[in-house]
């Protein structure tokens, strides 16, 4: 059986195990403290708890850190990319972004990803596994430690699908803005997923505070299914409904994902269709020029088509951003840093 990872566990869970090992309550506080507040990278560090308690539990339990194996600096604004290795070998990549109103880091949800969008490096390789919430939180960590400072959001919006990875991330995101913990506020904390409705309807149920975001990528059915195989398992209908039920459910805005891909999905034919799709809805769109991905052949539209594209939305009363580059002398695309990583590692 796979041991228990303490760092995986929220207080009242921490505070059953140890009491059930004869300790006292207090004692999964001071541990709990140790983990998310002061991020330790040891229990051998947590000196408040007595030396034959950290044995005993050093002995019996995980104790989740990451090795930073690669870190690339931007020159133009110091963004950072990050390949993590997790304790059984395999490697993530999160990223450490400043905005003027503060840092925001990037994580990675799973090892690879199964969704298939033929635009993303993270898939290429298909899915290896999901990542438990401690190395979901050891990301945020493990940055922290390494800056010396504390960042102000995340997203969820690495390697991996999320939703894919359900349990994992509602635990993750309990623990990250746990009051005795971390303590960072839902709102601060965006998740993205590829349009799985039936969960994204399920994180409604939840109403947990978070930003949704949701990878649209293209106006109609034919479209998305061309770019994404999640398409096929919901239509844009299913899609849609979800969106709405989240929108009414919690009360907050969506965040729509469109990558513009150079005469595919930029044309002036589905900006219309697009506002079409999204008039009246409390929402954000976020264009985003295709990453190009070495394996895939994609490419972005030329600079003003951007912004043509953008003004269309607009002029139809939709809210649109386009996403600011960040590291582009650094610039790998989702999942790109890690293939090259393990590429160079079989030889
Ligand atoms: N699986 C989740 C979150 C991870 S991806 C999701 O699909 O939302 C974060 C965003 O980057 C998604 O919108 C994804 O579609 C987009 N993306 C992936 N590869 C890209 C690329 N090469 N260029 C532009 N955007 C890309």
């Amino acid at each position: 059986m796979d041991r228990i990872d303490l760092k995986n566990l929220t207080l009242p869970e921490l505070t059953e195990l140890l009491t059930g090992l004869g300790e006292k309550k207090f004692r999964a506080a001071q541990l709990y403290d140790w983990m998310h507040k002061k991020q330790a990278c040891s229990i051998a560090e947590m000196t408040n708890l007595p030396e034959a308690l950290r044995k005993r539990l050093s002995e019996q339990f995980d104790y989740t850190v990451l090795t930073k194996v690669v870190e690339l600096v931007s020159e133009i604004d110091g963004t950072r990319k990050y390949l993590f290795r997790l304790p059984d070998g395999n490697v993530i990549e999160s990223v450490r972004m400043e905005y003027h109103h503060g840092i925001s880091v990037c994580i990675s949800s799973q090892v690879g990803c199964r969704m298939g969008c033929s635009f993303c490096a993270s898939t290429i390789g298909g899915l290896v596994r999901n990542l438990s919430a401690a190395e979901m939180l050891e990301q945020i960590y493990s940055i922290e430690r390494l800056g010396g400072e504390k960042i102000s959001n995340v997203v969820v919006m690495g390697s991996g699908e999320p939703l894919d990875n359900f349990d994992n991330l509602v635990r993750f995101v309990g623990m990250l803005s746990s009051e005795d913990g971390r303590n960072l506020s839902h709102r601060n904390i965006t998740v993205s997923t590829c349009g799985l409705a039936d969960r994204l309807k399920e994180l409604a149920d939840l109403d947990l505070g978070i930003n949704p975001a949701v990878s649209l990528h293209a106006p109609n059915d034919e479209m998305r299914r061309k770019l994404m195989p999640v398409a096929k398992r919901y239509s844009m209908k299913e899609l849609m409904e979800a969106v709405d039920y989240y929108i009414e459910k919690t009360g907050r805005r969506m965040t729509f994902e469109y990558s513009l891909i150079r005469d595919q999905n930029d044309t002036n034919a589905c900006a219309r269709e697009l506002i079409t799709l999204l008039k009246g809805r409390n929402c954000l769109v976020n264009l985003i020029p295709v990453n190009p991905v070495k394996e895939r052949g994609f490419e972005r539209p030329a600079g003003p088509n951007v912004q043509t594209f953008q003004k269309k939305l607009e002029k139809a009363g939709i809210n649109v951003t386009i996403r600011r580059e960040m590291g582009s002398d650094i610039n790998a695309a989702c999942g790109q840093l890690r293939r090259h990583y393990e590429e160079e590692a079989k030889g």
